[in-house]
Formats: C-alpha cells, sequence, structure tokens
C-alpha cells in the first residue's frame, strides 16, 4: 500500500519546519511496494530519498525534483530474538527501542534523548564519538539499487565499528536491523537512561525548531564545533529568521519563518568566523 500526494510541502516532515516542495511524497507502508516503487522511481530516472523522523534533514527552498519516500508500518517493528540478538524495523521510534531493550537488560542508554527511529540513527551512526549504535550492527536489509538493478539485500556485517561512519554503496533503503545487544543491570540501564535525558534537556534546545547539530565535530580537536561557535562569540546571532541557539551554538533555530536560505547563510558566517578564529573547515552534519 502506497499514500501518495504530488507537489508536497516538505517542511512538515522534518523536525526544523523548512524547505520547498517536492514532485512526489510517497509513504510506503509494505514491502513489496517499497521494492515496486523503487523499481517505478529508478526505471523512469526519479531521483529519490528517504526520510524517517526528519530530524536531521535541512531540504532546499523551491520545488525539489525529487520523490521523498517515508517507510510505514511494517517497518515499524521490534523484536528480541534469541540473546543476544534483536531486529528493529528502519521506522522503529529510536526512544522505544531504548526502552524496550533496557527491560529486555541490553544497553542502549547512550542514545536516550536522541529523536528520530533506529533507521535514521543508523544512516547518521547517531551516538557519538564514544558509544555509536553501528558498533552493534550484525546484519541489515536493505533495498539495492545498482544502476538499473533493484533488489532487496542483506549485507553481515564482519567489523561493525567500521560502519561508524555508515557508507553501503548500493544501499538505497535500509529496511531491517539486526543487532548484537549487550546485557547490563536493567537498573542501572534506566538510571543511565535517566540521567543522559537530564543532561540532553539541560544542554540542548529540545524544545525549538531545529535539526540537532548542524556541523561535525572535529576529530582530535580540542574543542566541540559548539564550543567553537561559542567562543566566536556567535550565540544567538541570527540572520532572518534563523538563529544559532542561546543553548548550544552548533544547534540553528528556525526562530521566526526561517528558509533553509536563512540556515544556510547563517551557517556560512559561522563557517567563516571559525576559521578565521580556529583555521578549521566545519562539515555538515544535516
Ligand atoms: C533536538 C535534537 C537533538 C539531537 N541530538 C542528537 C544527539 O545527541 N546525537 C546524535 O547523534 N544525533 C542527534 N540528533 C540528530 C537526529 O536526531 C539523529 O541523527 C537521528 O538518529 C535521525 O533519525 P531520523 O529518523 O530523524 O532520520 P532522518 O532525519 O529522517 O534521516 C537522517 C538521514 O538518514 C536517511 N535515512 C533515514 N531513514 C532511512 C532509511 N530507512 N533508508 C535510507 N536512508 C534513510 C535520510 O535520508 C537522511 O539522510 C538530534 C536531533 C534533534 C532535533
Amino acid at each position: 500500500m502506497i499514500k501518495k500526494e504530488i507537489n508536497f510541502d516538505v517542511s512538515s516532515l522534518t523536525s526544523i519546519g523548512t524547505g520547498g516542495k517536492c514532485l512526489y511524497f510517497l509513504k510506503i507502508e509494505n514491502r513489496k511496494s517499497l521494492l515496486d516503487t523503487v523499481i517505478k522511481l529508478t526505471v523512469n530516472s526519479v531521483k529519490f530519498i528517504v526520510i524517517a523522523s526528519g530530524t536531521n534533514i535541512l531540504f532546499n527552498d523551491g520545488f525539489l525534483n525529487i520523490a521523498v519516500l517515508k517507510l510505514g508500518k511494517e517497518f515499524n517493528y521490534l523484536q528480541f530474538a534469541k540473546a543476544p540478538k534483536i531486529i528493529a524495523g528502519a521506522a522503529c521510534n529510536l526512544q522505544k527501542f531504548i526502552v524496550d531493550c533496557a527491560r529486555h537488560g541490553y544497553d542502549f542508554s547512550f542514545l536516550a534523548g536522541i529523536p528520530g527511529t533506529v533507521g535514521g540513527a543508523v544512516m547518521g551512526s547517531s551516538g557519538g564519538n564514544d558509544n555509536s549504535l553501528n558498533d552493534y550492527l550484525q546484519k541489515i536489509k536493505y533495498v539495492a539499487v545498482n544502476k538499473n538493478k533493484v533488489e532487496n539485500k542483506t549485507i553481515e556485517i564482519k567489523n561493525a565499528s567500521k560502519y561508524r561512519f555508515f557508507n553501503v554503496a548500493d544501499l538505497a533503503v535500509l529496511t531491517d536491523i539486526i543487532l548484537q545487544g549487550k546485557k547490563e543491570d536493567r537498573e542501572l540501564i534506566f538510571k543511565k537512561i535517566r540521567e543522559n535525558i537530564k543532561i540532553k534537556r539541560a544542554k540542548q534546545p529540545l524544545n525549538s525548531k531545529n535539526a540537532g547539530c548542524f556541523f561535525k565535530n572535529i576529530k582530535g580537536f580540542y574543542l566541540g564545533t559548539g564550543e567553537m561557535i561559542d567562543k566566536c562569540g556567535l550565540k544567538n546571532f541570527s540572520y532572518g529568521g534563523a538563529r544559532i541557539s542561546n543553548k548550544h551554538a552548533n544547534f540553528l533555530e528556525n526562530h521566526t519563518n526561517a528558509s533553509s536560505k536563512d540556515l544556510l547563510i547563517l551557517s556560512k558566517i559561522i563557517k567563516y568566523f571559525v576559521k578565521n578564529s580556529f583555521n578549521k573547515e566545519l562539515e555538515y552534519e544535516v
């Protein structure tokens, strides 16, 4: 089953709430429809992207000549197989995943408070430098596109830590994630979840329209990107409707009806100041 909309306003799909209209928005409920859709789009040379909860995406303004795909029901599940195997659909909510895993004694508390889905978290290697969800990957299932060949694929992940920067060349749509959990005392996991949520609430602007960290941290540099931007004196600085968060300077907010262009110009101002002050080139995270 597919729900199809034409000339769809993509700003409604993202947490930052900006962007123009796309050619098609397709909500795809099951595997057969997904494969058929990807075949059709590929054969007709229609470019597409997948969106999950849209908490780490910035669309351009104006008309976007692409199809935007969103996975529905059949991809929103979580199963606990013979320990330590956990199977999640790509559309499974990340916070539900963490809490249900904790109930089964698996510790993913380092992801507590991060919005989004399991699929989005794998694609973005969510977590951080110390602990990433992708360190636990055992297998993934996805729809692969290679030139005009479209097929369902399953791959074994041999060295999970290599997938910190997730890059599977022919992956078009991630559908299922098989992980190897790590057992821990349940009470301790829930305690860590509560603590991590508390830290996130204190440090991140969770009540504004934003897309999480806008720039990547620079590996091995003694300052985080937010700290660098802060040291440039840019907290609260705004351009158009876009503003640098007062709480965490690596979060750019849609403050008052910002366009994606406002956010991009603001991001360029940040890049300029950081380059001048620290001689570092910032890379986009969104
Ligand atoms: C307030 C706030 C706080 C945040 N804090 C953190 C944090 O502390 N740490 C952290 O790591 N992140 C953080 N983020 C970023 C974000 O929440 C995570 O990266 C999240 O895992 C993205 O999940 P999503 O479902 O929203 O993915 P989306 O934003 O929808 O997609 C992210 C990317 O993955 C691709 N994608 C998604 N699903 C699929 C799929 N099934 N197949 C193929 N491609 C797919 C999309 O095309 C896109 O490129 C934060 C975001 C916000 C808004």
